[in-house]
């Protein structure tokens, strides 16, 4: 099964257009030695000529075009996507639901908070319900493996929080469990498990287990030490308050994950004040030394 990392960059992407930081100021500028970066995507075909999209960043539309698996083939009106996982209802993850509209029927597996956040409290995914069958909305189940896509899924829970978009009364109605989920990846027809952990605040025992056992670990790689957020305008809360693990300093993911050695080790979801972005960086030489890759758009995993 072949696994396509379409996009590999927190939420704003790399260079985020807004931001004039020192890593976006200088990739504008061409003086950084690194390469610009989408948003977090990634797509497997589990079955031969089918894509499963894992979530739907904003930039699902040119991510597409830049992968010719992805593209339309067999008639005028065609797609290979038939599957999109969800693992939250952030912006981030769903706004490239919206640019799936026009009249392609396929799946969308989400745990039931996420389906009721978008499809009873935002009227505007009403565009994928233009005809009966557009989407078929399917339950991930909390504690039981489930198969999309010719693979065979497994969710883990997370503790984090729903978006900050999700109202009060809607929020006392669903389960925390169900806010953001980390996923086990097996293709059905055998090899190794690939586990997606863009968003994850900490490693519990069993994470740790968990991961031992897989052959990739795609995991959060948003920022380098614990104050990074702090020092962006308007951002007062530290990495971990944010539900994202440095990699850095005591108890980050290289320290904690050190003995994690059997899976090839990739940081994913990098936000763009990240200074491993810089290929001439100190902090770019850790990561790769301590045996982690960094993710980049176009890269190839195979499971
Ligand atoms: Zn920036």
């Amino acid at each position: 099964m072949q696994v396509k990392v379409l996009g590999s960059a927190a939420g704003g992407g790399f260079p985020q257009w807004n931001c004039a930081c020192p890593n976006c100021r200088r990739l504008r500028e061409g003086q950084l030695a690194g390469i610009p970066r989408t948003q977090a995507q990634l797509a497997w075909n589990g079955v031969a000529g089918q894509w499963t999209l894992l979530n739907a960043s904003p930039d699902l539309r040119a991510q597409i075009e830049a992968t010719p698996e992805l593209w339309p083939h067999d008639g005028p009106r065609n797609s290979p996507i038939r599957d999109v996982i969800l693992t939250s209802a952030e912006v981030d993850q769903v706004l490239g639901l919206l640019l799936l509209r026009e009249f392609h029927s396929f799946r969308i597996y989400a745990t039931p908070s996420i389906r009721r956040i978008l499809t009873e409290d935002n009227s505007v995914f009403g565009v994928l319900a233009r005809f009966a069958g557009q989407v078929c909305w399917q339950d991930i189940p909390r504690d039981q493996p489930f198969r999309a896509g010719g693979a065979r899924l497994e969710a883990l829970p997370l503790p984090a929080s729903f978006p900050g978009f999700v109202s009060a009364p809607r929020l006392a109605e669903l389960n925390p469990l169900d806010a953001v989920i980390g996923l086990l990846v097996t293709p059905e027809s055998g090899g190794g498990t690939l586990a997606f952990l863009p968003g994850a605040p900490c490693v519990s025992a069993e994470l740790f287990d968990r991961l031992q056992t897989c052959e990739v670990v795609l995991f959060d790689g948003t920022f380098w030490s614990d104050d990074e957020p702090s020092r962006i305008p308007g951002v007062s809360r530290t990495a971990r308050e944010m539900g994202h693990l440095p990699i850095s300093g005591p108890g980050g993911s290289l320290e904690r994950l050190a003995a994690v050695q059997r899976p090839r080790k990739i940081f994913i979801h990098i936000n763009n004040t990240n200074p491993i972005l810089d290929e001439e960086s100190i902090e770019y030489r850790v990561v790769r030394e301590s045996g982690w890759e960094v993710a980049r758009d176009g890269m190839e995993l195979t499971l």
